[in-house]
């Protein structure tokens, strides 16, 4: 994998650092709130296991799963979930964790679809923004890297599904892929 990856643009060291961070940044916000952490699956799975536990309150977790029709490497904001929340978020303080977020459809999508539920508040956690790739307007509450806009895989985001297993971050070589 490492030779069609090259260097990591993110490593291991920086993703752990970062993510400590944000959950101590999160256990100060959620504090004594009626909190649940919901997981979007499958790009956030990585991400998720470990934001959770770097959190130090307690806390639900749940997930949505959700397939986007990508045309080549991008969404059409096209989301559909397929697998449904189990918990009742009704009056719960929702944060909704994200692999990337790049033109921020499918999160708006998600923190509409969510906010019929009548949580107490919904906020975004993303592990990966990519500023240049927006194209509404959109609040990510919390950002763990902002990235250029380049195809990114590993550490749970995919290249037609594989990839996800990577320990780090790279960009996808779109020579060596022929993509
Ligand atoms: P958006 O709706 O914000 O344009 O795109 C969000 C979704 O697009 C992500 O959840 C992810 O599935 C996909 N996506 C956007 N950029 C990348 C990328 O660089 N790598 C991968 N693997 N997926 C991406």
């Amino acid at each position: 994998m490492e030779r069609i990856f090259g260097r990591p643009i993110v490593t291991q060291e920086e993703m752990r650092a970062r993510i400590r961070e944000l959950g101590k940044q999160i256990t100060t916000d959620y504090a004594g709130k009626d909190f649940v952490l919901v997981g979007v699956l499958k790009g956030a799975y990585a991400f998720y296991a470990d934001l959770a536990r770097a959190i130090r309150i307690p806390m639900r977790v749940d997930f949505l799963m959700v397939t986007s029709n990508k045309s080549r490497l991008k969404t059409s904001g096209k989301v559909k979930i397929v697998t449904e929340l189990t918990e009742d978020i009704k009056g719960k303080d929702v944060l909704l964790v994200e692999d990337i977020v790049d033109s921020g459809l499918t999160a708006q999508y998600l923190v509409k679809t969510l906010a019929r539920k009548k949580p107490r508040s919904i906020k975004v956690c993303t592990l990966l923004s990519k500023p240049e790739g927006r194209s509404i307007d959109i609040v990510i509450d919390y950002v763990g890297f902002k990235i250029p806009n380049k195809y990114v895989v590993g550490y749970g985001l995919d290249y037609q599904q594989k990839y996800r297993n990577l320990p780090y971050l790279a960009a996808v070589d779109m020579e060596e892929e022929q993509v």
